[in-house]
């Protein structure tokens, strides 16, 4: 259950470290920072942000794409996702993958990127519209409903959830959910925000584009990585661009530029967002929902 400002959550939720401090962004959001693992963790939570979808209306009546859903966009986004999934590949040992991506929203680009490669991908959201919309471009689509995956125990070899995490009203309940859904030697790939962002240290609440009314959680990468292990995933390093040949040759060029970019960013310490990647293991039971673990810290 959320909180809202009036009511601190108790202890933080990977140090056990009490008490938090409360962290104002004004108009947009609260969250509670722990001053010892530096993670911040919820406050309330946006309405409209994780609605109850039950009482949509179908998505049919709702057909039009929204503005920001340009063909341009379409096509820069199919570009990250061949990149992605570029990097992810070395780390897959399936002959055929199977793949899901939770949070796929209005585009489909990781289903489209994925087809691309022979894999079987699906794709699922917690927003009926973009479940359709993507459904219309031709894409299996499931729509998600009370943070439950709408597939069956190890159905997958790959999970991708871009910014996604950072929305969840349990971080250790999604971790558990993503896991069940995977295959043991299954990779889960994830990026969110970076509170270690320099500009979000130097800043703060100040930095406001950085804190969107959305996000219940935002992790330092050491953080998250402690979330993942303690789900029963291990934190695997993360291939530059994987393997070129396997890239279009027009893509090359993009592929190595981004990438280059990216890793810069991070020896920089400017990264606003980080990824991470994590082989599901056989031998960790999940905790399910978070509880302080103070032995972590
Ligand atoms: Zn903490």
């Amino acid at each position: 259950m959320l909180v809202n400002s009036d009511n601190p959550p108790g202890p933080c939720q990977l140090c056990g470290h009490e008490p938090l401090r409360e962290f104002v962004v004004p108009n947009k959001t609260v969250l509670w920072k722990c001053s010892r693992c530096g993670l911040y963790q919820y406050g309330p939570m946006a309405a409209g942000v994780h609605r109850d979808t039950s009482s949509e209306k179908p998505a049919e009546e709702s057909l039009t794409c929204p503005k920001w859903c340009t063909e341009r966009r379409s096509r820069r986004k199919l570009r990250t996702a061949t990149v992605r999934l570029n990097r992810i590949a070395p780390l897959l040992t399936a002959d055929h993958v199977s793949m899901v991506d939770v949070g796929c929203g209005f585009f489909g680009a990781m289903m489209e990127a994925a087809d691309r490669r022979g894999w079987t991908a699906v794709g699922t959201d917690v927003g009926k519209a973009a479940v359709f919309h993507c459904r219309r471009r031709g894409y299996r689509c499931e729509l998600c409903e009370n943070g439950r995956l709408p597939f069956e125990d190890q159905s997958f070899d790959l999970l991708t959830a871009w910014n996604v995490i950072e929305h969840v009203e349990d971080v250790m309940e999604s971790l558990a959910e993503f896991r069940r859904v995977l295959r043991v030697g299954g990779i889960l790939a994830m990026e969110t925000s970076n509170a270690n962002c320099l500009k979000a240290r130097v800043f703060g609440s100040r930095y406001r584009r950085f804190w969107p009314s959305g996000h219940t959680y935002t992790f330092p990468p050491l953080s998250l990585k402690q979330f993942v292990e303690r789900a029963g995933f291990q934190v695997v390093r993360q291939p530059f661009v994987g393997r070129l040949s396997e890239l279009p040759s027009s893509m090359t060029c993009y592929a190595l530029g981004y990438q280059a970019q990216y890793e810069l960013r991070r020896v920089l310490r400017i990264q606003k967002a980080f990824q991470l990647f994590a082989l599901r293991v056989d031998s960790q039971a999940s905790r399910g929902k978070s509880q302080p673990l103070a032995a972590t810290a």
